[in-house]
């Protein structure tokens, strides 16, 4: 389970404000972070696309592939680079979630 770090309450998955204390727990490359993987995804289309045509000497979609995952990875390095330095929002903590052993 995970925990508010700002009051201590138990936070679900995908929540991104703290339902006790209102503190917003998504980091603040969270949004960049998601956006890059979605573009890196899209690239995958013209490199599919490129794979067919290639054979006709057109390497269009490929370049245009590599633009698209360039900017993909260039959107996931900076999100990494603004969520490093801010404190975790939320705690992990696995043991306070299990059973009690009898
Ligand atoms: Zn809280």
């Amino acid at each position: 389970m995970a925990k508010c770090a700002g009051c201590n309450s138990k936070v679900e998955p995908g929540m991104v404000r703290c339902a006790s204390c209102g503190v917003d727990l998504a980091r603040p490359g969270a949004f960049l972070q998601t956006l890059g993987f979605v573009v890196v995804a899209i690239s995958t289309v013209p490199f599919a696309l490129g794979e067919v045509v290639s054979s006709e000497g057109n390497h269009l979609p490929l370049i245009a592939g590599g633009a698209i995952l360039a900017v993909g990875v260039a959107a996931i390095l900076s999100a990494r680079s603004k969520n490093r330095g801010v404190a975790p929002r939320v705690i992990e903590d696995a043991v306070a979630d299990e059973p009690a052993a009898n």
